[in-house]
């Protein structure tokens, strides 16, 4: 067949999250899907905000089709960006206009709008393991290099001295996700200031920016009253990317923005080329409807007890068990050491069970598991007495 050769290593490691949510649904239907325990994929299962149907219905109802169906500026309507620069103003005090504003479709879409601006080949990105897999796609994508800094083990916050060791001239970007996928930890104002302390020093001595990529599909999915510092306040040169995807229970709708606030050198012109770049890669502007829909719903969110109650449940019933799991502190994921130094035998023996778990080789984190809790409570509580089986075999 006559495939790019380079479609060729996505095809061979074609995700491990995929490749588990498909063994589900294999289970599923050969079980029945009540005897299987499905913590696969992070597809938000909270219910839709009433709110968002209210905004679609009046939208539909109240506006000029071709107004709402049809093509607008390539960075999207511009009253939509005007009401996104306000939002963000009155919630993190910086001065946000909607000319930095650019709607886009959804985080992923923003990430390849941005990696087509920033990357010639061989230019590299730094990210944090563990970290989202297809970040590996999006920048190879564009012919660029991803570079994975480790986690420290012992505490999972950011081994910032490593990071500094790591960029080089060829660094334009780092990626930051937080609260992070898959880990759910999030990352501290402190460790948070030692990375903006960093890498102001490390673009002193490469000679340019580095620009400081927030992903942060997961803001508003926080635990304990915990606090997601907002990077741009603490770093110049960072490029703020939201998604509504988990915070509205959307993400099949693609859409999210970047930011790319006063503070960001060269800042106007990556917008421009952000623009270009999201036309000519084909995505051509966000969703028209959901950047109307979005709009309506800035200060909406799911119901985050629904995660929560889910979170407390499982971590608390595991933990009891003996699995060893790192506290949940943010997004729907819960991280699980494999009790087994074999790994893929501790799999094996979860499978038997019908628990399905995502490794997280692919994250960059060897000898753990994903545990997705973003489906129903019975679910979990059904799935209790499977993980006392595992834990029983595991203790044999
Ligand atoms: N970044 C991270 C860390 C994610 O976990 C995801 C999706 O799960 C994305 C980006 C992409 O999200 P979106 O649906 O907004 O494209």
């Amino acid at each position: 067949m006559a495939l790019a050769k380079t479609m060729e290593p996505l095809l061979q490691g074609n995700s491990a999250i995929r490749k588990m949510f498909e063994l589900g649904q294999e289970m599923a239907e050969k079980y029945g899907k009540e005897n299987v325990y499905d913590f696969s994929l992070g597809n938000p299962v909270a219910p839709v905000p009433y709110e968002v149907k209210n905004a679609i219905i009046s939208l539909l109802e109240n506006q000029d089709p071709h107004e709402i169906h049809g093509y607008m500026k390539n960075a999207g309507y511009d009253e939509v960006r005007e009401q996104i620069a306000r939002h963000l103003k009155r919630r993190f005090e910086l001065p946000y206009e909607k000319e930095q504003i650019l709607l886009c479709a959804g985080a992923a879409g923003g990430l390849n709008v941005l990696m087509r601006c920033l990357l010639d080949e061989e230019d590299e990105v730094l990210c944090f393991a563990p970290y989202f897999t297809e970040y590996n796609a999006y920048v190879s994508h564009y012919k660029g290099k991803l570079t994975v800094v480790p986690i420290k083990e012992d505490n999972f916050s950011l081994d910032i001295a490593m990071a500094d060791r790591l960029i080089r001239r060829k660094t334009k970007a780092v990626i930051l996700n937080n609260p992070n996928n898959p880990s759910g930890v999030v990352y501290k104002e402190e460790e948070l200031k030692a990375l903006a302390e960093m890498l102001r020093e490390a673009e002193e001595r490469v000679g340019h920016p580095i620009y400081l990529i927030c992903d942060e599909p997961y803001r508003e999915l926080v635990y304990d009253d915990r606090i997601v510092p907002f990077m741009p306040g603490l770093y110049h040169n960072s490029i703020y990317l939201y998604s509504f995807s988990k915070t509205l229970s959307i993400p099949g709708e693609r859409i999210g923005y970047l930011a790319i606030g006063a503070g960001v050198e060269d800042g106007e012109k990556l917008m421009r080329a952000a623009t270009i770049a999201g036309r000519t890669l084909g995505f051509v502007n966000a969703p028209s409807l959901f950047q109307k829909v979005i709009s309506e719903c800035l200060e909406v969110k799911v119901d985050v007890g629904f995660y929560d109650r889910n979170r407390r449940l499982l971590y608390t019933e595991l933990t009891e068990m003996g699995f060893s799991c790192l506290p949940p502190e943010g997004a729907f994921y819960l991280l699980m050491k494999s009790p087994l130094e074999d790994t893929e035998g501790f799999q094996k023996m979860a499978e038997e069970e019908h628990i399905i778990m995502v490794p997280t080789d692919g994250f960059g984190l060897p000898g753990y598991f994903r545990l997705s809790y973003c489906i129903p409570f019975e679910s979990i509580e059904s799935s209790l007495p499977a993980f006392r089986a595992l834990w029983e075999k595991v203790k044999h």
